[in-house]
This record gives C-alpha cells, sequence and structure tokens, in this order.
C-alpha cells in the first residue's frame, strides 16, 4: 500500500491504552496523519488519568466519571483501529504478533505500553481472594462494589498509592488502619523527618498507623462479618475491606518470551528500543537505561521523543528532575528523590507539618528535595529548587 505521498505506508502497532500508550498515539498521529495506527488493549480501551483513582472517592466519583475518552472516541481522534484483545506472543523474527483468539498482526514498529502489575503477597486464608489492589478502571470499580455499606478499611502498604488511598477513603467517612513494615511511610521516597510528620499529620486526621516491622500480612480469613488479616509476628486485624498497595511489578513476561533483554523492566535504551529491531517499550513497564520510573511526567517524555523517532527523526529521550506530588491532601508533599548511592545531608526548616528539606551532596549540589504541607504549595519555592537540580538523564551533549 503507498501513502499519497508515494512513501510507503507503515503500520505501527501500540499495545497497550493507558497514559503512556494514549500519549504516544497523540504525539506520534501529528506527525504520520496518513499510516497506519492499530492500538490493543485487553482493557476496555477508555482514556483516563491513573493519578485520579486514589482522590476519586472522596469526590463521589465512580469509574465511568472518570473515563475522560470511550474507546469509540478515541479511535476517531487517532484514525487508529483500538482492539480489545490480549496479546499473546510477539514473533520478532516475522514482525508479528499473536492475539489471544489466535489472530495474527503484522507491524512496521511495534511498541509495548504494557503497564505493571500490583505485586500480591503471597497470603494464605480463606479471605486471601478478597483482597483487592486498584490499578486500573475496573479495579477502582471492584473497589467501590466492595466498600458498599462498609465502614472499615486496611491498607497493606504505606508508599505513594497506600498514603494516597487512606487519605481518600478517611476524606470519604472510612474508618482506616494502614500497615507498613518497613517501619515509616513512603520508604523509597522520604528521609525519616518527612515520612514522621507526614504520618503524623495522617494520625492526627484519623488514619491508624500499623508501622512496624513484623506487619507483614500472611494470611486473611473470612469472619461471619468482615476479614480477618493475621500478621508475621501472630498479631491481627479486623475489618472490612482489605487494599493491597505494595508495590508494582513491570509487565515483562511477554517481551522475555520473545527474547527481549529484560531487568526489572524491559531494557530500552534513550531512543527507547528494545533488544529486538522494531520493537520499542515506554511507560511503567520500560526501564530506561537503567531508570525504572512509573510515574507520569517520565512517560510524556519518553511519548515525545519516541514519537519523533517512529517519523524518522530519531530522537534521545532526555529527563529533567522531575518532582512527584503526593497527593494527601490531609498533608500534601512535594519530593524530588534521591539517588539511593548519594551520599550528603539533609537540612530541615520549618515547623510541625509544614517542613522544606534539601539535600545537598559534599560539593554544595542540591541533589533532592522534599516540601511538605504549606510548603508544598509554593509554586515558586518548588520550581526554583526543580532548576538547581541536575537532570536525571542528561541531553546527549552533557551525557558524553
Ligand atoms: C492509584 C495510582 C495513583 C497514581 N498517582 C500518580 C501521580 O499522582 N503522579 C504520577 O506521576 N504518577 C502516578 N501514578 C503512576 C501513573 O499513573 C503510571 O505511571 C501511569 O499511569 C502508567 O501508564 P502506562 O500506560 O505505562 O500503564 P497502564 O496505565 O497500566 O496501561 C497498560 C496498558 O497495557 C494493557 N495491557 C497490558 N498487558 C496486555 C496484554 N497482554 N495484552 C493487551 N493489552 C495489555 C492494559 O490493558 C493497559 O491498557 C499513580 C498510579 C496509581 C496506580
Amino acid at each position: 500500500m503507498k501513502r499519497e505521498d508515494d512513501a510507503p505506508m507503515q503500520t505501527l502497532i501500540i499495545v497497550g491504552t493507558g497514559l503512556a500508550g494514549y500519549n504516544l498515539a497523540r504525539e506520534w498521529r501529528k506527525r504520520a496523519p496518513q499510516d497506519r495506527l492499530i492500538m490493543i488493549s485487553r482493557d476496555a480501551g477508555h482514556s483516563y488519568s491513573k493519578p485520579l483513582l486514589s482522590t476519586a472517592f472522596a469526590k463521589g466519583k465512580g469509574a465511568e466519571d472518570l473515563v475522560m475518552a470511550r474507546r469509540e472516541a478515541m479511535a476517531g481522534q487517532l484514525a487508529a483501529e483500538i482492539l480489545t484483545a490480549e496479546l499473546r506472543h510477539i514473533d520478532t523474527a516475522a514482525r508479528q504478533i499473536e492475539l489471544a483468539d489466535g489472530q495474527r498482526l503484522a507491524y512496521d514498529h511495534l511498541v509495548l505500553a504494557l503497564g505493571a502489575d500490583p505485586f500480591r503477597p503471597p497470603l494464605a486464608g480463606n479471605g486471601a481472594a478478597s483482597v483487592l489492589s486498584v490499578n486500573d478502571l475496573e479495579d477502582y470499580a471492584r473497589l467501590r462494589a466492595a466498600l458498599q455499606g462498609r465502614r472499615k478499611v486496611l491498607i497493606l502498604g504505606g508508599g505513594l498509592i497506600g498514603c494516597e488511598f487512606a487519605n481518600d477513603l478517611l476524606q470519604g467517612g472510612f474508618s482506616v488502619d494502614l500497615v507498613e513494615p518497613a517501619g515509616r511511610l513512603l520508604p523509597a521516597l522520604l528521609p525519616a523527618a518527612a515520612a514522621s510528620a507526614l504520618a503524623q499529620a495522617l494520625t492526627d486526621a484519623g488514619v491508624r498507623l500499623h508501622l512496624h516491622a513484623e506487619g507483614w500480612a500472611v494470611a486473611v480469613h473470612h469472619l461471619d462479618q468482615g476479614l480477618r488479616v493475621e500478621f508475621r509476628d501472630g498479631s491481627h486485624l479486623d475489618t472490612e475491606v482489605v487494599v493491597s498497595a505494595i508495590g508494582l511489578r513491570p509487565r515483562i513476561a511477554l517481551a522475555q518470551a520473545a527474547g527481549l533483554s529484560c531487568a526489572r523492566g524491559i531494557r530500552v535504551d534513550r531512543y527507547l528500543r528494545t533488544s529486538a529491531a522494531h520493537v520499542y517499550a515506554l511507560g511503567d513497564c520500560a526501564e530506561v537505561e537503567g531508570l525504572l520510573l512509573p510515574y507520569v511526567l517520565p512517560l510524556m517524555a519518553q511519548a515525545r521523543a519516541l514519537a519523533q523517532t517512529l517519523s524518522a527523526m530519531s530522537t534521545p529521550v532526555h529527563y529533567p528532575a522531575m518532582p512527584v506530588q503526593v497527593k494527601t491532601s490531609v498533608c500534601p508533599v512535594v519530593v524530588a528523590p534521591v539517588a539511593a548511592d548519594s551520599v550528603g545531608e539533609w537540612s530541615v526548616a520549618g515547623q510541625g507539618q509544614d517542613l522544606r528539606l534539601l539535600f545537598h551532596d559534599s560539593s554544595g549540589q542540591l541533589r533532592g528535595f522534599v516540601l511538605l504541607g504549606q510548603a508544598a504549595g509554593q509554586a515558586a519555592d518548588k520550581a526554583a529548587l526543580q532548576k538547581q537540580l541536575p537532570n536525571l538523564l542528561p541531553v546527549e551533549s552533557e551525557h558524553e
């Protein structure tokens, strides 16, 4: 088949219609108005903003209210065929993919935007299957159904998602317990002083925090009324609904089976190229030069760069510093995380839950910061600090 400008018609297949897949499709379509676009999703394929899942309950929003554009509307906007089907196999030699119904589709370029799976703790007990996790619209609909007529919720995990759900469900009128075995909240993102301030704010608001090393849930049992969660030290908590938020694992199994190089995520270079020719990856499933950043700003930078690369303008992704917002309304947090191997010191200014914490290395370079409470609302301060931080993935000339 030929395009009007006589260049051969290309087929791009994007698997995944989350923020990564749809952002890429939008960016790419601007540059390739005539090429064929096929998108595949094993969910309903509606466009929505995943970060809103953890602030929607208190606002009284159901899953349907979060749909920004239905699949059919997205297909029209993007001039795409959007199939609701499961990818089963990638044949890189034949440049084809196979769907669960056996259908094979040929591609010129294939992009994997498969996202990540919630990590499920290995739990014993007849209530283990009732433990929920929330990573897409359908999960959120299940959570809302499970909360009908209930008052008590227990959240496993005090990372970003666990803290946000604790905050949201508390605001939504629930009695909330949160258990975190690392002994403090947001252990991967916050230094101890910031974690304690956030813990105090959530406690003051009414969340019951259980921050201790024995907080590993080992079993969940059905009671006559509700559920009993049993912990490693033999203690237990009774509740009505259990939400697990103990981390995400990039979806790499299909890429691995196709022989693509994977580490924690599907390994890609700065051009988002996997180890197989004509196959790319972005979003939560992709590890870009060793960096796994499961947030919105990185995937938007990836989508912009990859759209250009796929339109014959090879463009490496570049990451500036990208602070993350923790949407705990009782104590908002903005954090530019410090790399695990950084050597330096934190300085803390402010009082109570209104804190400004800066991390400088031995040469005086700012390497990370945390703004809590009122300090998180100071947009000019956040922007000024962000400017001082080194790029996470420098532009190529800085890199060389
Ligand atoms: C509750 C919550 C709150 C968050 N809040 C924030 C925030 O405030 N700020 C921020 O920056 N980030 C936040 N994040 C993270 C952010 O939302 C994610 O990084 C981002 O949405 C990931 O998008 P994605 O497209 O890579 O993956 P996903 O949205 O998971 O999309 C994956 C797609 O792949 C499809 N798929 C998977 N496997 C197959 C298969 N075999 N066959 C066919 N289709 C398949 C799925 O159907 C889906 O369409 C939050 C995440 C959660 C869960």
